[in-house]
């Protein structure tokens, strides 16, 4: 089976050239991992990604989720799929080994989810229920976590995450569920749930929905907020199911993409015998769910990822094989032959915007997971404190650029279809309907612009923010040494600069009572932030090409494009990276100077005036 799926030579030279994870794999924790058994597990995610669950694609789509008498039905061809997916493991690669998970290093499970995050509708079920079981694994009691993991491990149960209401979606304190203590220190659970991802299906025998929801007395807002676990089906002491609990589907979501993935709205505890235990301690269900919302975020960036990359690799395919016009030197010369559309300028433009951006946001990703798992590794509490800094301040950026970045390749793939993108004969126009949810989904992109700006900026007293300026500007040093890289090294800490000027600009503005200006242009700084690290990543990579290109050219290899894929491969980083540097990040630019103006018309203008 073809991939186009993943940039397969692009995952691996990011991973081992110049991440180097094997750095990881000295650590106890993973010392059963080395480069061959990480290649080796790609390798397994590629089989299955290509012969199983790519082909379901489509299918998923068209069939789409349905609810009858009560009961969700999800496309038949998930039930293969999801079947290999548990015995492949898959659906416990970050999960811990001592609760029966994998225990995979973060960025290797995440690069072979790479694969499978092209089918997000599919991923849904057993990503959601990888998230409920760390919530579990982090902070249930040992018979909670005797209860309920093993089932969720082994793939035969599923979870869930439920927060959002009708009247509070970004806003979540605003929520009105609440939870009644009963005399066996259990509760009962009384409220509507909507939009909630795998709320119902027919995969597995068993649901754990993790609910937000406030106990009678607790206050308002988000701290007085706990997270109750409610099983659809009740288990006994003996692991056997029980009654079925008391909650109804109300419905089924008819939604733009993801068709395969029921949305569902949740009506808890009509009868009020909704069962629910508490997870952790009462009202710190937001801090639990963070945990659990963290790990999302970096799962939704990389379905920014995996769009990007499958609608880049279709786009490719397609117009090396479509034919029309002529080559630029014939174009006066009618008899000349149809030349296939890659020739042409104008389509190659598109081709290397969504190369570099596809290329960029793996970087992004990868590199934040990178962090998280040296943050883990850490060999004491400054070094461990230096990368959780970077995966703080990150997290919301890879959320939202990549988000934004996967949709925007989708469509541009849609544009080098031409019209035959917008039939549904090819698959470029699904991927874009998919893509969309997205900048939605985990927190709008809007709101993680908040969350960087209004809290991780001025964490530890803005120590994360000065850490990760510094850690960028030390390899900017490097890089700004190394001829193949100069330049664009020195383009970069320009713009690096505007990011410590604009942080500048909010806090004087904040400080002067005029929180309105930060508040205004934080999406224009996430994006700033994620231009210049992206450019940033993608330098440090050409640095690493030319070092492979020069190796070989020393050892006598005379490496020249055309005839030799690696060479190509280098190339394509080398280009990749100062197109985007010459054509993408002025916009850092542009951005810094709606920044610096403070121009606040949008907020001046009158309601009335926007008609
Ligand atoms: C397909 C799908 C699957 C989903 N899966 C789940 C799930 O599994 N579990 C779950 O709990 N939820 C889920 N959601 C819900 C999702 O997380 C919410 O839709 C999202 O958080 C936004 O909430 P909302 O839709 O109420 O929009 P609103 O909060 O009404 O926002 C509307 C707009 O206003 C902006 N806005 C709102 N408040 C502010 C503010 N204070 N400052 C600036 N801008 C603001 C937003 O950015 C957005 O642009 C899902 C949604 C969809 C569509």
């Amino acid at each position: 089976m073809p991939n186009f799926i993943v940039q397969e030579r692009d995952q691996r030279f990011l991973l081992f050239e110049v991440l180097n994870v094997q750095s990881l794999f000295s650590h106890p924790k993973f010392s059963e991992f080395s480069e061959d058994v990480a290649s080796m597990v790609l390798d397994e995610a590629q089989k299955l990604a290509t012969e199983v669950i790519y082909p379901t694609l489509n299918v998923g789509d068209k069939e789409g989720c349905r609810l009858e008498n009560g009961q969700v039905y999800i496309p038949k061809a998930f039930h293969a799929c999801y079947r290999a997916y548990c015995e492949g493991a898959w659906n416990s690669v970050d999960i811990s080994k001592e609760v029966g998970g994998q225990g995979f290093p973060r960025i290797l499970g995440a690069a072979a989810r790479e694969w499978f995050s092209h089918n997000f509708a599919f991923l849904s079920y057993p990503d959601l229920t990888q998230g409920a079981a760390h919530l579990i694994d982090g902070f249930g009691s040992e018979e909670q976590k005797s209860k309920y993991l093993p089932g969720m491990v082994s793939g035969k149960w599923g979870g869930t995450m439920c927060l959002t209401e009708p009247q509070a979606g970004s806003d979540v304190g605003a929520l009105t569920t609440k939870a009644v203590r009963q005399p066996d220190g259990t509760f009962r659970i009384k409220g509507t749930k909507v939009f909630i991802s795998g709320g119902d299906q027919d995969l597995t025998e068993n649901i754990i929905h993790p609910v937000l929801a406030r106990i009678e007395g607790d206050p308002a807002g988000t701290k007085g907020i706990s997270l109750f676990l409610v099983p659809k089906f009740l288990v006994n002491k003996d692991g056997t199911l029980g009654r079925r609990n008391d909650f109804e589907i109300g419905k089924i979501e008819e939604k733009l993409g993801i068709h395969g993935s029921s949305t569902c709205l949740i009506n808890f505890g009509d009868n009020d015998e909704c069962y629910a235990e508490l997870l952790g301690n009462e009202r710190e269900g937001m801090k639990i769910m963070f945990l659990m919302m963290n790990g999302a975020r970096l799962g939704v960036g990389m379905q920014g990822v995996a769009s990007a990359s499958a609608a880049y690799l279709h786009a490719l395919q397609y117009a090396k094989e479509r034919l029309q016009g002529t080559s630029i030197e014939r174009f006066k010369d009618p008899t000349a032959p149809r030349a296939p559309i890659i020739e042409h300028p104008d389509v190659r433009r598109m081709l290397i915007w969504m190369k570099s951006h596809a290329e960029a946001i793996r970087a992004l990703l990868y590199f934040t997971y990178f962090c998280l798992d040296k943050w883990e590794t850490a060999a004491n509490e400054e070094e461990g404190e230096s990368w959780r800094g970077l995966v703080e301040i990150l997290t919301p950026v890879c959320k939202a650029f990549a988000s934004e970045a996967g949709f925007q390749v989708a469509d541009m793939a849609v544009q080098v279809y031409g019209g035959a993108g917008y039939t549904q004969d090819y698959p470029a126009e699904q991927f874009l309907r998919d893509a969309r949810i997205a900048p939605i989904y985990e927190g709008t992109n809007g709101i993680q612009a908040l969350d960087l700006v209004g809290r991780k900026l001025a964490m530890k007293s803005g120590a994360y923010f000065r850490g990760f300026l510094e850690h960028i500007g030390q390899s900017l040093g490097e890089l700004e040494e190394t001829p193949a890289t100069g330049e664009i090294a020195k383009a970069v800490r320009k713009a690096l600069g505007r990011i410590e000027e604009s942080a500048f600009i909010f806090m004087q503005a904040s400080a002067e009572g005029r929180l309105v200006v930060p508040l205004s242009y934080a999406h224009p700084f996430s994006r700033m932030l994620g231009t210049v690290v992206c450019a940033w990543l993608l330098t440090w990579e050409a640095a690493v090409a030319a070092k492979k290109l020069e190796e070989a050219r020393s050892a006598g290899k005379a490496l020249e494009v055309g005839e030799d894929k690696e060479a190509a491969f280098y190339q394509g980083k080398l280009l990749s990276a100062r197109y985007f540097a010459t054509n993408v990040l002025p916009q850092v630019e542009a951005l810094f100077q709606g920044i610096q103006s403070q121009d606040l018309s949008a907020v001046e203008m009158h309601e009335e005036s926007f008609a």
